[in-house]
């Protein structure tokens, strides 16, 4: 599933940076999840709590906050609501994806470190 591969993939990016900074624990972390990205943020945390156990982030809670999409002209930077067409009516330019794209983002980690 879509969920537990991202689950894994973001654990993974954990324990790295765990690793890095020498980190004791982790005690919780910030993820952002862009509103296109396809994730269900229940599966998600089911995922998460699944994935956990015997990992470094096996105390850490996780908050995931959804992004909604939105777009900017890519020349005049000027907002483009949604549900419009996806072009500047000042400039004609195409619209830019701003935020709630596909992406997963690691916001923060809330690390022990000694
Ligand atoms: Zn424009």
């Amino acid at each position: 599933m879509h969920e537990y591969s991202l689950v894994e993939a973001l654990i993974g990016r954990v324990e790295a940076e765990a690793r890095k900074r020498g980190a004791l624990a982790v005690h919780g972390l910030s993820v952002r999840v862009g509103e296109l990205a396809g994730v269900d943020p229940e599966l998600f945390q089911t995922a998460y709590d699944t994935f956990r156990a015997g990992t470094i982030c096996a105390q850490a809670p996780l908050t995931l906050r959804r992004v909604p999409a939105s777009w900017t002209c890519s020349r005049c930077r000027a907002p483009i609501p949604r549900g419009e067409v996806l072009r500047c009516a000042a400039c004609g330019e195409p619209a830019r994806l701003d935020e709630g794209s596909d992406a997963l983002t690691l916001d923060a980690v809330d690390l022990e470190v000694p």
